[in-house]
């Protein structure tokens, strides 16, 4: 059984390290970068409490090495500029455990860790598709190292290689972005606050929102928005310091003191922001003709409103390893059945969650009230849903049968070295 998987970013590591313990199965996982790339050190992640639930499930080893390389989100707190605060919910009353706050480069450092020597690097994909001599399956053709190599008769083929998949437009096609009408800064900074901003807050001026939590170490990661009509392009006058600053002035009176630290910090890193549009594109799991699955941004683009995109590319892959696992120990060798039963898994689910975080986007349109934007937030049926999208994680197979099929494939291979 040949599977090969083009991407070694957050889903394509965590699929990558349990795939390599199934017996009999040739795996090859191609990742572009180097080992020591760190091309995301720039930006900090939330990622929600239902990835860390459905990666503590799928493998509790590989969960308490994120979690080491993080700091727990306990809380979303919602202010005005001023300081007036508008929600403060602890997720306890929503998840069943806590997020987490980390640099995305040390997300990407412990999940490829984990994956070992299962992960071939400085691959470079030169051309993918249907396999010639074999319905059904695909090929590849890469170089590494000056050398082009060639897999062939690949039984499955994973695209885990995000937002501007190759394997999913070569096959299907670039999927059509759906711009949100947000405009969205993003920077990490030294954190000298001292203790203003520490779990994960949002201030309002209009429907300016400022965005922060700290990650370790010791850096707080900062995002703004900018309302901006669909499809036009970020405007260059907001990306200088004056502006920016009387962007988030509250309409009367002072700023409280974590916003004018935050003015600050973010003020003097400008040169080193990352501006870009909030976007969503459609689902697609699987293609109906050839034996090609896609996981996370190659899946589904997703506004990042509720810091979904990380997060559902690990509830994708914990749900696929189980999926496959589970197959796997039943003596199911069929790709197109496991594809069948991640397509039915997972397709709902990010609907749900795609949807969700389009409306959780309402107070940073054009002419937003923050005020009535955070009421409808703290009531009863919004609640629900984040009670739905944090604890309901869709992975696809009962509790005792992960439990079965991941202790079969432990005891009958070594892990990759890590
Ligand atoms: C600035 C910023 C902030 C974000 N903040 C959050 C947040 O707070 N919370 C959250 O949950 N999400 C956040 N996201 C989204 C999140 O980072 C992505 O959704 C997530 O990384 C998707 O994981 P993935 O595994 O699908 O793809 P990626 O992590 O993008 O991995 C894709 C991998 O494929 C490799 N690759 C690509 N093309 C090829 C090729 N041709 N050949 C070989 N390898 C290839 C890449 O090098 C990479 O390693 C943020 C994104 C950005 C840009």
């Amino acid at each position: 059984m040949k599977i090969v998987i083009v991407g070694a970013g957050v889903a394509g590591a965590i699929l990558a390290r349990r795939l390599a313990r199934l017996p009999g199965v040739e795996l090859h996982c191609l990742e572009r970068v180097g080992p020591d790339d760190h091309a995301e050190a720039g930006t900090g992640l939330n990622v929600g409490p239902n990835a860390i639930k459905a990666l503590r499930r799928l493998d509790a080893a590989l969960a308490a090495e994120v979690e080491a390389a993080s700091l727990p989100w306990t809380r979303w707190d919602i202010a005005l500029t001023d300081g007036t605060p508008l929600m403060a919910l602890p997720l306890a009353q929503v998840a069943d455990n806590p997020g987490i706050r980390i640099r995305w480069s040390e997300l990407y450092r412990v999940l490829r860790q984990g994956a070992g020597a299962a992960i071939r690097y400085g691959c470079t994909l030169e051309s993918v598709g249907a396999s010639e001599t074999a319905p059904g399956k695909t090929r590849v053709r890469f170089t590494q190292h000056g050398a082009t190599h060639e897999i062939d008769g690949i039984d499955l083929l994973v695209g885990t290689d995000g937002r501007y998949s190759r394997v999913r437009e070569t096959f299907s096609g670039a999927p059509e972005p759906r711009h949100i009408g947000v405009a969205i800064l993003r920077v990490l900074v030294p954190d000298t606050s001292a203790g203003l901003v520490d779990d994960y807050g949002q201030w309002f001026s209009g429907c300016h929102r400022l965005l922060a939590f700290r990650v370790p170490p010791d850096h707080v990661y900062i995002a703004a928005t900018y309302p901006v009509a669909p499809g036009a392009p970020v405007q260059d006058a907001w990306k200088t310091e004056a502006v920016m600053r009387a962007t988030y002035q509250p309409a009367q009176g002072e700023a409280s003191p974590a916003v004018r630290w935050l003015l600050d910090a973010m003020c003097a890193q400008l040169h080193d922001a990352h501006w870009a549009r909030m976007q969503e594109a459609d689902v697609r799991f699987a293609e109906p003709e050839v034996d090609v699955l896609y996981l996370g941004d190659s899946a589904h683009g997703m506004a990042p409103t509720l810091g979904q995109g990380a997060t559902q590319a690990m509830e994708d892959a914990c749900a696929a390893a189980l999926i496959v696992e589970d197959a796997w120990a039943r003596g199911q060798r069929t790709p197109r059945v496991w594809l069948d039963r991640i397509v039915a898994a997972r397709t709902e689910r990010l609907r749900f969650v795609m949807d969700l975080s389009v409306r959780a986007t309402d107070t940073m349109l054009e002419g937003a009230d923050p005020v009535a934007g955070t009421r409808w937030k703290t009531e009863a049926p919004f609640q629900a849903e984040l009670a739905a999208l944090f604890r309901d994680v869709a992975l696809g197979v009962p509790d005792d049968a992960s439990a079965q099929a991941g202790a079969a494939t432990t005891s009958a291979a070594a892990m990759p070295a890590a």
